[in-house]
Parts: structure tokens; sequence; C-alpha cells
């Protein structure tokens, strides 16, 4: 504590209003914890990254393209050739809509929950005591009996490509007030495939620059066919094993893994390579004597001290923003005395390419790895009626199921609205459903979500013979 400043008392503060922070603070209102939520940007912060400037916009934009893009091209269904170009500043209008209608029902709930929200940034100065620099420049000393860590992830920039003007975040890429003609896209992981996939709709040359072999090489490598195939039809060229090493507002040169060095014009970089934990400012060092380098380690009821917690992207563990939510419940209830634990048998991963991608549980190769005897079965996308009406030709679902048991350990489906299917294959994972069970399901007729109990009717059928 700094002497000389008497810290106000406060019982349950939350640094960091995203998914996770918000999440967290509704939590401990409920269960009758008196809350504090600190974010830098006060009321306007109340959703993060996430609601204000990634997830909500970022799919407005993914969904305004992917239309444009349709009824350019839909005239095999009839309907009039569109071929007005897209209006950037009526789309921004809806996206602002979007983003403040939903961020207006978090603060409403916060509201009514006597959340108290406080603009600043808040920094430990010892295990119990944090001060907040407020944005009239105040310090405001808390005492907090109980906290939890929310604070999120920051871009990472490339030291060869500061952002600027011409290189841009995906914050900045989603605020643009002109389309890009000419994009350049760093990166082949969860961003540049959403965002560089969006641009392509949107009539913009996209080359995509991966340093890997390939693209999302986090992922299971069986989703790569159907993104590349995808990709080449709507004219985006792919790089992989690629690094941009200079860009200077015309030209983009890349280095090839073979040293070879090539060119060719941009007039916009994305650079999307990752997000690094926003831990530097939080006085971490004052708990753990010693200030983390990248990820907060925590113990499984997400407790780094006995009465602070961490959760979302300061932790180990997948960036996305329904971990976080996960994790807000969990760390709270430890906050409040009882013993929990976060270990989900699947976290799913979803992309909003082109087609979607939804990934939940192990890859073959993993359960295989683990000394699973592995079974994957897939199906692909064309033997589905509901995805002929769709037009969508490019797709599968596969299932990894376990020999012995039967059970679903991993399903990884690229199909038009695989975000929304992969819930069933999570729901499947987490109660140990076998593949035989997954086909004795009724689902309706016709629809997508009929392609995971064919696949799962395979499955069982290959069981049965083998
Ligand atoms: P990412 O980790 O998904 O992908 C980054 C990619 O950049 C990787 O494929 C990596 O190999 C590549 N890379 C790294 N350095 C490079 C270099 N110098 N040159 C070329 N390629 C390079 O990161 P992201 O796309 O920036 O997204 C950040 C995070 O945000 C994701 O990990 C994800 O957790 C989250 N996110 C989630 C969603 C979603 O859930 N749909 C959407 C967007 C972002």
């Amino acid at each position: 504590m700094v002497v000389g400043n008497v810290p106000e008392a406060a019982d349950f503060v939350v640094i960091g209003a995203g998914p996770g922070g918000y999440t967290a603070a509704l939590e401990a209102a409920r269960r009758g914890r008196k809350v504090m939520l600190i974010d830098r940007a006060g009321e306007s912060g109340v959703g993060g990254v996430c609601l204000n400037v990634g997830c909500i916009p970022s799919k407005a934009l993914i969904e305004a393209a992917d239309l444009y893009h349709r009824a350019v091209h839909a005239r095999d269904l009839g309907l009039p050739v569109v071929n007005g170009p897209f209006d950037l500043d009526r789309f921004h209008a809806f996206r602002k809509r979007v983003v403040s209608g939903l961020a207006d029902g978090v603060r409403g709930q916060l509201r009514a929950a006597k959340v108290e929200i406080v603009a600043g940034t808040a920094t430990l100065t010892d295990m119990h005591v944090l001060v907040i620099n407020t944005p009239d420049n105040q310090a405001r000393f808390v005492q907090f009996k109980s906290l939890v860590i929310a604070t999120g992830s920051l871009p990472v920039e490339l030291p060869n490509l500061p952002f600027s003007a011409h290189v841009l975040d995906s914050t900045a890429f989603l605020e643009q007030d002109a389309l890009p003609e000419k994009l350049t896209v760093v990166g082949g992981g969860y961003i540049g495939l959403e965002l560089g996939t969006a641009a392509a709709k949107l009539g913009a040359s996209v080359t995509i620059v991966e340093a890997e072999t390939a693209l999302l090489p986090t992922m299971p490598d069986v989703l790569g066919g159907p993104l590349h195939r995808r990709l080449s039809a709507l004219g985006v060229e792919v790089q992989l094993s690629a690094q941009v090493i200079d860009f200077d507002g015309v030209t983009v040169t890349v280095r090839k893994a073979n040293g070879e060095h090539t060119q060719h014009l941009a007039d916009r970089v994305l650079s999307a390579v990752g997000r690094r934990p926003n831990t530097p400012d939080l006085g971490l060092e004052m708990v753990l004597g010693n200030r983390p380098e990248g990820l907060l380690a925590v113990n499984p009821d997400r407790l780094v001290t006995r009465d602070i917690a961490a959760i979302g992207d300061v932790t180990p563990g997948p960036a996305l923003a329904h971990k976080a939510t996960a994790e807000a419940a969990v760390a709270v209830q430890a906050l409040c005395g009882e013993q929990v634990a976060f270990e989900p048998a699947a976290i799913p991963a979803i992309i909003f390419s082109d087609p979607e991608i939804g990934s939940a549980g192990l890859s073959h190769a993993a359960a295989s790895e683990i000394g699973m005897q592995a079974q994957r079965t897939r199906l692909p996308l064309g033997v589905s009626g509901r995805a002929a009406t769709l037009g969508a030709r490019e797709g599968f679902a596969e299932i990894v199921w376990d020999r012995d048991s039967g059970a679903v350990v991993g399903v990884h489906i690229a199909a038009p609205h695989a975000s929304e299917l992969i819930a069933e294959a999570v729901l499947a994972i987490e109660m140990g459903v076998t593949v035989e069970d997954l086909s004795l399901i009724v689902h309706p007729h016709p629809t997508l979500s009929e392609l995971l109990t064919e696949t799962a009717a395979q499955a069982h059928m290959q069981g049965e013979t083998t």
C-alpha cells in the first residue's frame, strides 16, 4: 500500500469489461457481492474487444460481404443481377447500431445488478490493493476482498510492419472508410481468413501470406482442403511458408522459407499474426514476485492467489470469448469459497471463413498420440440435400471416435453454419455420447445437422464391420 493514500474498501473487483469480465461481474453480483468493474474505457468499454471491435462487428461485415457476393452471383438462382458497389457508409451505420444495441443491453444488465463501472487503468500495489489511474489523472486506491483479472489481449505488432494508416490491425480494418483494392493479409489464422475472405467477396484482390506450411496451423489439417479450394475460387492467392518483410505503401516484399524473395502490389495490409496477453500495466510483480512474460498461470479453479483469479486471454488456452465467459463463472465460485475446476472436455473453435469451420475435441492425430484406438469417419458435404439447396459444395463433417468405447472424441466440420452445428458435437463429447447414440438421434430433414448424424451412422457401421 502506498503511504499517504488510504484506500477505499471494495468487496469484489473485476478488471476488464469484456465477455469474461462483465460475466464475472454479473455472476458475483448475483451471488450477493458488491461489485466494482474497472475498464480503461469505462462505460464505453463494456463488451470489450469482442463486442465493440472484434467478434460482433466482424461477423456483421462477414455476413454483409457474403450477402453482397451471393447477390452479385445469384443469376443461376433466378435473382436479378446486382452490379452496384457495396455501400460501406450504410454498412458502418448498421455495424454501429448492432454494437451499440448489444452494449446497451449489457450496460443495462450491469446497472440492474448495481455493478459500479469505473473508468481507468488498474494496477496492483499489493496483494489486496490496487490503484486506478482515472482519465482525469486522479489516482484512486481500492482495497479489495476478491479480484478477477480479465484484461484480454492486444494484437501482436510485427517489428518490420508497424501499424499505420496502411498497415491495419483487425479493429482498424473494420473501421476503414474505403475498401481496399489490393489487400495483403499477413497471417492465415482466424482473423486473416475471416476478414481476408470478406474483403475478397467485396471485390478486393487478396493475397494471404502465412508463415507456416498450412492455413490455420493450430487446427486439424483436414480442414485446410475446402478452405484452399474456396479461397482459390474467390480469386484469393495463398502464399504458405512465407513472411512479409517489407511494405512501402505500394509494394509488399515476401520472403519464402527457401530464401526466395517475391514482390506484389498492395494498397493495404491487414496484419493478423496473433494476440498477446494484456498484462504489462497490472503490477503483477506485486503479487507474483516477478512480472509474467506471457500468459498468467492459473490453478484449475482459475485462482492465481487465494483472492485473485484470472480468466480469458491472459490465461493459457484458446483466446476465445466463450472460454472467458465459461471461466468467469468458475472464477467467481472459487472466489466465493467453492471447490470448482474449469475442465471442459471440449472448447469449440469456430471460424467464419467460407466454408465456416467448427472444430471441437481431439484431432485424429492427437487422439492417436495419447494411445487411443482412434478412428476417423468423414462424409462430404455433397451428401447433404440441404447443402445442395444452399449451393454449397465445399466441406465435410469428420468424427474422431474411440474404437474401444465408440465414444465421440472430436468433431471437425467445414460447412455452411458449422459455427452453429458444432454445438451439438460439443454436447456429444461432453456427455460421452457414442457414434451409435448419435446415429440414432432423429435429426430434422432437410437440414445441415443431418450431416453429423449421417457421419455417426457411417462410423457406427464401420465399427460393426471391422
Ligand atoms: P491466429 O493465431 O489465429 O493466427 C495467426 C497466424 O499468423 C498463424 O497462422 C501464424 O502462423 C501466422 N503468423 C505469425 N507470424 C507470422 C508472420 N510473421 N508472417 C506470416 N504469418 C505469421 O491469430 P489471429 O488471426 O491474429 O487471431 C487472434 C486470436 O483472436 C485468435 O487466436 C483467436 O483466439 C481470436 N479470434 C477468434 C475468432 C473466432 O472465434 N471466430 C475470430 C477472430 C479472432
